[in-house]
């Protein structure tokens, strides 16, 4: 049995999760947002630096657990905004030398996967509570938008944008609209006030994603004042949530595999909810969506894979803290996966 805390710090969240023996046992957050205007990436780290000790200590509050308890210190490692991901990484290595544990390097994509096969990651009336064993991720974030799953050996991204982030895109159009970040709550509920389909490119190529042209098309058609902002919210979420639950449709056919996470914040809108569940339904697959605090940036799942790891004998003592850096570009498929041979 291990006690593991997790740091994330990946982009605009600071979170602190706790997992002992595979249960989640605290997750705490902090997100920084903006009025009008997108992630500025030195204010999001200026925000961690000023939260990180205030969520440290609710994550232990919530936990019940004193720090001694604690047998290692997880953190995301990367993909993310270097000054965000720089922020984590001090932080994990100030609470690794004052409680004497080790650190865990955690690759933060993965981490959405495997958390995916956490029970308590489900509310009971969800697969009777149970998590999913090898499943694909359809990864809708920000910055990522990736179709994951584990085969020979790695993790594989069998599908992924050719430009930019889906969470990315609608906090663009979001903005062009003159909403603050992030976009996708607003535009979700004006999507449901539209009522008119208004026709848009749809973008698939093989299992990869591009959003960039939509998003010309949209700032266009927002311009004219034929189109109602509902209407194009409504549009762009029927439009591009098809395009992405055609593409994990697609690798759960190519990859033979019958289970389907969702992670990422664009995976907290209800609608993509909905067509990823329906598809599911459709071809005898099982649908898993974590709670909503779980498809967000999260300490918890940082914590979650971090045990796994630790659990396998990965880890940094302090003497050798010193060679850890941040990995703000680290591919799915450079992850060495030595825990799970
Ligand atoms: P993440 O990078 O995974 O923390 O997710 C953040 C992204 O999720 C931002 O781009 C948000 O605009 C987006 N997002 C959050 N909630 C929703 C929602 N209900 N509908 C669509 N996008 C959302
Ligand atoms: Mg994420």
């Amino acid at each position: 049995m291990a006690t593991i805390i997790g740091i994330e710090s990946t982009a605009h969240t600071f979170g602190v999760g706790i997992v002992r023996d595979g249960k989640i046992i605290a997750n705490k957050r902090d997100m920084y947002t903006t009025e009008s205007g997108g992630i500025i990436p030195m204010d999001s780290a200026k925000h961690h630096r000023e939260v990180c000790e205030g969520i440290y200590a609710q994550a232990l509050l919530e936990s019940g657990i004193n720090q001694d308890e604690i047998d290692a210190v997880a953190f995301s490692q990367g993909p993310g905004l270097a000054p965000s991901l720089l922020e984590g990484l001090k932080f994990s290595k100030k609470i690794s030398k004052k409680l004497s544990k080790p650190l865990v390097p955690v690759n933060h994509c993965v981490a959405h996967l495997e958390i995916g096969k956490c029970r308590c990651a489900y509310s009971k009336l969800q697969n009777e509570g149970e998590g999913a064993k090898d499943p694909v991720l359809l990864y809708a974030s920000g910055a990522n938008t990736q179709v994951i799953s584990y085969a020979s050996g790695k993790y594989r991204i069998f599908g992924e944008t050719l430009d930019i982030g889906v969470g990315n895109f609608i906090d663009n159009f979001a903005r062009y609209a003159g909403i603050g970040f992030p976009g996708g709550p607003k535009i979700e509920t004006l999507a449901k006030a539209g009522k008119n389909y208004v026709e848009l490119p749809y973008v698939v190529k093989g299992m990869d994603v591009s959003f960039s042209g939509i998003l010309t098309n949209l700032k266009q058609k927002l311009k004219k004042e034929s189109y109602s902002v509902e209407d194009l919210s409504f549009s762009m979420q029927e439009t591009v949530f098809a395009m992405l639950v055609e593409t994990a449709e697609r690798a759960l056919a190519h990859v033979g595999k019958d289970e389907l996470v969702l992670g990422g914040g664009v995976a907290c809108n209800s609608r993509f909810q909905e067509m990823a569940k329906k598809m599911c339904n459709e071809r005898g697959a099982r649908y898993f969506c974590p709670e909503k605090s779980l498809l967000v940036d999260n300490g918890a799942m940082i914590a979650y894979l971090g045990e796994i790891m630790f659990n396998s004998g990965i880890k940094f003592e302090n003497s050798e803290s010193e060679d850890l850096d941040i990995k703000p570009r680290q591919r799915t498929d450079e992850v060495d996966v030595s825990w799970k041979n």
